[in-house]
């Protein structure tokens, strides 16, 4: 018997390595190939910063290593100008000195990882890429390499160019949303890939020794308890080795507001999300590692819900309830 209910991340990276590890998540001016070229379109529940992680926004986070996209944006330039691709290694320079700095003053110990998180980091030709994976893991030495993208876009050479770094670092992931094991939830969110999209992407990087993390939405429109267990099942399906949870946002620019506006469309409340969430922890075996448990999106672009709370409150919640009900990760299988 576990000690713990679930597969926490921190606990299973200190396991890992003995050591606690940061993640230096950079934006590498990748764009989204589920847009289209003026940024409309895209996944229902995405607005147009392209999930990049509210560190990456100094507009809306005045501190520590933050960049604006927008200000400087490399998106914007040609793609494959010198002149784009120099100033995209210069930004991922730029970031990786200041969450350096920033990890360094915040913790003097503990081992770092690079972490390729905003839009779809495998998103451009292969030489392009590898150039700043190249720049990136040039700047020490780091535990992981990991890369955010979608499955559509992580075909047999962007996999063997991840899988060339495996003697630079201890482990190389990929992130992929799957966000639900329902093909007709993914097409009413507009995800314009599959769950088998999702399987065959995840069997080509296990083949090449590539962690998967997934990323999956509790709460999506038409979903429920039923098609949660749908999801679980994919998951435990394709073998990730870890997932990332996040209760359904609705963010201001995103066309999930336009429906919520409309009233035809709510968020899961705290308590909801909470339900989901013991729901599918059960269903998921204790090797998954449970990488995080809520959505991050600043208070000021968030439409709903706004009295969820913040994410240690809702763990705290978490703990408590599964001590309550005496439930474990994976007690189901
Ligand atoms: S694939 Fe990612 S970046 Fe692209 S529209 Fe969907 S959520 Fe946004």
């Amino acid at each position: 018997m576990h000690d713990r209910r679930y597969n926490d991340y921190a606990t299973a990276l200190e396991q890992t390595y003995g050591e606690k590890v940061y993640r230096i998540g950079v934006d590498g001016g990748f764009s989204c190939p589920n847009r289209n070229a003026d940024g409309s379109g895209g996944c229902s529940y995405c607005d147009e910063t392209g999930s990049v992680a509210v560190y990456h926004r100094v507009s809306e986070q005045n501190k520590g290593f933050c960049f604006d996209p927008h200000s400087t944006n490399p998106r914007r330039l040609p793609e494959d100008t010198e002149e784009s691709l120099s100033k995209r290694k210069e930004h991922l320079l730029w970031q990786i000195d200041r969450a350096k700095m920033f990890l360094d003053r915040r913790y003097d110990t503990g081992g770092r990882s690079i972490y390729f998180q905003a839009f779809t980091s495998t998103y451009g030709r292969i030489e392009i890429l590898k150039q700043l994976y190249d720049v990136a893991l040039s700047t020490g030495s780091y535990r992981e390499f990991i890369v955010s993208t979608r499955s559509d876009c992580l075909q047999l050479e962007k996999i063997n160019l991840i899988a060339s770094y495996k003697g630079q670092v201890d482990a190389l992931w990929v992130e992929l949303g799957l966000q639900s094991g329902n093909d007709t939830t993914l097409h009413t969110i507009a995800r314009n890939e599959t769950v088998n999209d999702f399987l065959e992407a995840c069997t080509l990087a296990h083949r090449s020794g590539i962690h998967v993390c997934a990323h999956i939405i509790l709460g999506l429109p038409g979903e429920s308890f039923d098609e949660i267990d749908k999801t679980a099942e994919v998951l435990v399906k394709a073998g990730v080795e870890a997932v990332k949870i996040h209760n359904l946002h609705i963010v201001a620019g995103s066309r999930l507001f336009e429906e919520f506006k409309a009233g035809l469309l709510t968020a899961p409340s705290m308590e909801r999300h909470l339900a989901y969430t013991i729901h599918v922890l059960r269903r998921l075996p204790f090797s998954m590692i449970i990488e995080r448990f809520t959505s991050d999106t600043p208070k000021h672009r968030l439409a709903a819900p706004r009295d969820f709370g913040d994410k240690h409150g809702f763990v705290r919640c978490l703990n408590l309830e599964m001590e309550r009900l005496d439930v474990r990760q994976g007690d189901l299988l």
